[in-house]
Order: C-alpha cells, then structure tokens, then sequence
C-alpha cells in the first residue's frame, strides 16, 4: 500500500520533473498561449518542496501524517503561488484528491479514487470535457485506465503504471486537436498541430507517481 512517504516522493519528483521540463512547456506553451506555463508550475512545485524541507525539519508529530495531508499542502501552495489558468485548475485537483485520501495507507482503488477526485477538481474549475486539447484529456484517459486496472485486480504499481502511460499517450494526442477552452482557443484551427502544455504537465505528475513507486 502507498503511504504519506510514498506521496511526499511522488510530489518531490514532480517538482524535479517539472524543473527538468520546464523549458519544454514553456515553448509549448509559447505555440498556443502565452509562453509561461513552465515558469508557473517551476515556481509553484519549488514553492511546495521548500514548504516540504519546512516540515521536514519540525519534530514529527503525534498523529502519524496522511497522502492527504500532503497532497493538501500541495493544493494550499499552488493556489497562492501560482497565477494563471494552471495554479486553480492543480489547486483544486490536489485540494479534491486530498479529500478523498485522508487514510494512511491507499490501495488500488483508493488510487483510482484519488485520480477521479483530481478529474473532478479540474473539471469543476474549468468546465471542459474530453477532446478540448486541455489536462482534462490526459486526467480523464489516466482515470480511465486506472479503474480498468483495478478492475482487473491490478496491484498499486499496475494502476499507476496505467495511469502514467495512458497520460503521456493523452498528451501526445492532443497535437491535432483543435482547443476550445483556455487560452489555446484563441487561436481556433491554428491551435492544432501543437501539444497542450496543460495535458503534457500532467503526464509528467502522473509519471512521478508512478516513478516514486517503484
Ligand atoms: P495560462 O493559460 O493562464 O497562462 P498556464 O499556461 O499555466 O495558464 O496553463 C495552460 C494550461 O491550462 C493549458 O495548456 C490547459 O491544459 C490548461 N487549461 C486552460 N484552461 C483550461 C480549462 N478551462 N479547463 C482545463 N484545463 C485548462
Ligand atoms: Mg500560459
Ligand atoms: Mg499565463
């Protein structure tokens, strides 16, 4: 089962990932918005994993720490420190998925649960369905494959690996797509061609997830 140890690894090695990436987004970025979504998300997961060193360093407390707890911390300092359409769209995706993992240990399905909450989250903030060339497309494929692994008995590693390698494919296939919410909509039929910055964040958090498994 994953733990709140496990969570604080998977939310770490997005923040590396998102550093290492942050260049990539940003030009994807640049082809249909406004060129920031790397800078935005570098600055906000740096914000969670300073805010992480913070808690580290304080003596452990007397309840032991839930994948709620840290996915909360997570959704707090998004909100504040990340601007745009991406901080409120994270923020209330990990706000939502921390409700619904407040236990100590998740299983296969309390992982589908926790990924549904986050679809949830970004739906309910932004008001797009699938095929829009938004995160929602790579959330709502990654959810998808995730249940279809547990249903079939899937261990914990099965359901993430699921879920990441569904992601990365979602985001590669929003390339054609034309979008229709956010600022990529602007540009109507120019916006195809290029993959959405939003979709391919999130297979670089699901990737984590599954990376701190491992
Ligand atoms: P901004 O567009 O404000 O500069 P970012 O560049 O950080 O914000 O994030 C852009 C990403 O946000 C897009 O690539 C898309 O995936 C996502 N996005 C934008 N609007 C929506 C929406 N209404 N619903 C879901 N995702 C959205
Ligand atoms: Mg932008
Ligand atoms: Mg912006």
């Amino acid at each position: 089962a994953l733990d709140a140890d496990w969570a604080e690894r998977w939310v770490r090695r997005t923040a590396d990932a998102i550093a290492d990436a942050k260049d990539e987004l940003t030009e994807l970025d640049r082809q249909i918005g406004d060129g920031d979504h790397g800078e935005n998300l570098d600055r906000g997961f740096k914000a969670v994993v300073a805010r992480l060193d913070d808690a580290a360093a304080e003596p452990a407390p007397a309840d032991e720490r839930t994948v709620g707890d840290v996915l909360k911390l997570v959704a707090t300092t998004l909100m504040s420190t990340v601007g745009g359409a991406a901080g409120p769209l994270y923020g209330t995706a990990y706000l939502r998925a921390a409700k619904v993992s407040g236990r100590v240990q998740i299983d296969p399905p309390a992982i589908v649960a926790v990924l549904e909450a986050a679809l949830e989250g970004v739906s309910s903030r932004g008001k797009a369905t699938v095929g829009e060339k938004t995160m929602v497309d790579a959330w709502h494929a990654a959810v998808d494959a995730a249940e279809a692994a547990a249903n079939d008995g899937g261990s914990e590693l099965d359901v993430l690996r699921a879920a990441a390698e569904t992601a990365d494919k979602a985001a590669t296939a929003t390339i054609p797509m034309v979008a229709t919410k956010g600022r990529a909509s602007y540009l109507g039929e120019r916006s195809a061609g290029h993959e959405d910055p939003g979709a391919r964040s999130t297979a670089l958090v699901l990737g984590a997830a599954l990376a701190a498994a491992l």
